[in-house]
């Protein structure tokens, strides 16, 4: 989700959204593209991420630098075992946890082909369950449906009481993760002549990541967002964009970053993870 500074006129930015749109314009706007050519891709920038390290250099023939995704290969899959921030913060002793829920059909696609995006890998690799039973559970959509036209299954109160017991539930852990993709699932249906159902859900699905902000802030919670990588700020086309993106957050100290290798070391720091991310 690229930044609404890099947005193009008439996008799901331009409403009102009165708990996000404060908080992005108070926040910072990073670059991924970190000087390779091509597209920013899911695999490589959730790893910058969650490592604070340029997995985007690691990728391509003769360290040429490659984005790649969206799912990690290898090299990244052996990055993110060693360095990915849960793996980190359980070694460090503290509590983080992915609050999306899976459906049994997840788990039954991954039992014949495992292919994890890199948040749940990154989860399972220190060792977390997917799917916590002590946790609320998330959906990704938000109360969307998963397909078009995207209907609302939920209200924005009942959002908002969500994200009240993800604040409540934050006061016990260290961390809770929340890896909101259907923007990108969105993001990839964009063309010239988009139905407007089209941007209709992407204008609801801004609303609903509002109230549910709205109630985790509201209940006291400190909160950061970001992304990946641009594509769902513009759905005239259903590629990703080398927009740059929100590092936006509300309690939390975002410091100076430039790019979202500078910035997933700044999230490290907030645990005392200094060390292992400036190697
Ligand atoms: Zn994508």
């Amino acid at each position: 989700m690229g930044h609404p500074e890099d947005a193009p006129s008439g996008s799901v930015w331009e409403q009102d959204l009165p708990t996000l749109r404060p908080i992005i314009d108070a926040g910072l706007a990073l670059d991924t593209t970190l000087g390779v050519a091509g597209l920013p891709q899911s695999g490589t920038g959730q790893s910058c991420w969650l490592t604070g390290q340029n997995a985007v250099r690691l990728m391509g023939k003769g360290g040429a630098g490659e984005h790649f995704g969206p799912h990690p290969g290898p090299t990244l899959q052996a990055l993110l075992r060693e360095s990915a921030l849960p793996v980190r913060l359980k070694q460090a002793g503290l509590s983080a946890a992915l609050l999306n829920f899976y459906p049994p059909g997840y788990f039954a696609a991954h039992a014949k082909r495992p292919r994890y995006g890199c948040f749940p890998f990154s989860f399972l690799a220190a060792g977390l369950a997917l799917n916590p039973l002590d946790l609320p559970s998330i959906s990704p959509t938000l109360g969307l449906r998963y397909g078009s036209p995207w209907a609302a299954t939920q209200t924005l109160s009942e959002l908002a009481y969500m994200g009240e017991q993800v604040a409540r539930a934050a006061q016990h852990r260290d961390l809770l993760v929340l890896d909101l993709w259907l923007s990108d699932l969105l993001g990839h249906e964009g063309k010239p002549d988009a139905p407007p159902e089209l941007g209709a859900a992407g204008r609801r699905y801004m609303q609903h990541l509002d109230a549910f902000l709205g109630g985790v802030l509201g209940a006291g919670g400190r909160a950061v967002i970001s992304s990946d990588h641009g594509n769902f700020e513009d759905l005239r086309i259903k590629s990703h964009t080398t927009a740059r993106v929100p590092f936006a957050g509300s309690g939390v100290d975002l410091g100076r970053p430039h790019d979202i290798v500078q910035a997933g070391a700044v999230m490290a720091g907030w645990f005392g993870l200094l060390e292992r991310t400036h190697s």
